[in-house]
């Protein structure tokens, strides 16, 4: 059967080598006779995977030493308390930049535990931008500034880290565009992302942790819920998402096989671009996401009528592309483009736009 021209916000598209590796890690793994899923986390086998994920994770993206790899399970949702949790001291302030739906998400939760000072949002527009360096006010002596690069339902994304007071480290959520181009982690205190659109699969979650924030939880809190618990135990102080954990290590080989993180970025900037031309091309439709803000991972736009907008998708489910419909709270359409997504999927989509607009125009 041939697959589906999959443009899910996430769970999301994986690579089809990985696919087919794991197909078979599950009935066999190391020739054990045991599948992926059936190995113990005590095993030799499986420590082997989380040891060779983590090297993956770090030669992929140049993790450096003094930073700890954690994978976790509960989501970014978990993070967007946990952070705060073992991070914020009460009434300390940390700052948060407010560009989307898990922006504000994750505002709400680090209220529990600290102060939180807005220092941009991009609410007054419906979030369809990334706020300009000039609008942004940091509070005076935060403990650290966390943004969300990608915003998954409005489709924007942040083209370079914002730059926080001297001494101030980066708090991200990087859920939807995590290992899509090069980063340099050492700007980052912590940065977080679920795997379900870049990385793997739904159930764990990345979390990379510079060492001496670890080392100094603000608060007494249950041993789950440190990040010290995780780092001391190398993820497996419990029973980890084992085999997110093998899986999210076989797309982190795949994406090195791409060249990196600079091949991807490559590659996705080649996909994103066949989109927003065919957005371009025709006055019949209009992109959410604002120029200099449009996000290489989420594309989205709307025609001129949310009546068109539904036969469209419709349209285009029919025609073979699966998961287009927008977010309710943009409406229009969303084509989620992932590292795995297929070029050839983007140019066929972007002919599908050029002949519904041909009809519909
Ligand atoms: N942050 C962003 C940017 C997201 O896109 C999502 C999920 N779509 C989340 C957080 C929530 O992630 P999870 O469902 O893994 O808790």
């Amino acid at each position: 059967m041939s697959r589906t021209f999959n443009f899910s916000a996430g769970p999301a598209i994986l690579p089809e080598e990985v696919l087919r590796e794991a197909q078979a890690a599950i009935w066999d793994f190391d020739g054990a006779g045991i599948g992926i899923l059936e190995h113990s986390h005590r095993g030799g086998p499986f420590e082997k995977v989380v040891q060779q994920t983590e090297a993956s994770c770090r030669k992929l993206a140049g993790i450096p030493d003094d930073y700890a790899v954690l994978f976790l399970s509960g989501g970014a949702s978990t993070q967007f308390f946990m952070l705060p949790a073992n991070l914020l001291p009460d009434g300390a302030t940390a700052d948060y930049l407010v560009t989307g739906a898990w922006s504000e998400k994750a505002v709400a939760e680090a209220k529990r535990y600290g102060r939180v000072h807005e220092a941009a949002t991009t609410a007054a527009t419906n979030h369809d931008r990334i706020p300009r360096a000039n609008e942004i006010r940091w509070s005076e002596r935060p403990v650290y500034a966390h943004f969300t690069s990608n915003n998954t339902i409005f489709g924007t994304q942040w083209t370079s880290e914002p730059t926080p007071p001297a001494g101030v480290w980066l708090a991200c959520d990087a859920s939807s565009d995590i290992f899509s181009r090069p980063i340099d982690v050492t700007r980052y205190g912590v940065l977080y992302a679920g795997a379900q659109k870049n990385i793997g699969p739904a159930g764990v979650t990345l979390v990379i942790v510079r060492r001496d924030l670890v080392e100094r939880p603000v608060r007494d809190l249950p041993t789950m819920l440190r990040y010290g618990t995780h780092a001391k135990e190398g993820s497996l102080y419990n029973t980890p998402p084992s085999f997110g954990i093998y899986l999210m290590g076989r797309v982190f080989e795949w994406t090195l096989r791409q060249g990196g993180l600079a091949g991807i970025e490559k590659k996705n900037r080649e996909k994103a671009q066949v989109l927003y031309d065919a957005l371009a091309a025709t006055s019949f439709y209009s992109a959410h996401a604002g120029e200099g803000s449009r996000s290489l991972m989420n594309v989205t736009f709307r025609t001129p009528s949310a009546e068109l907008d539904a036969k469209f998708v419709k349209a285009a489910e029919a025609a073979g592309f699966a998961g287009l419909k927008g977010h309710r709270s943009v409406g229009g359409m969303r084509a989620s483009i992932y590292n795995a997504f297929p070029k050839a999927g983007c140019v066929a989509l972007a002919s599908f736009m050029q002949d519904f607009a041909a009809k519909h125009g």
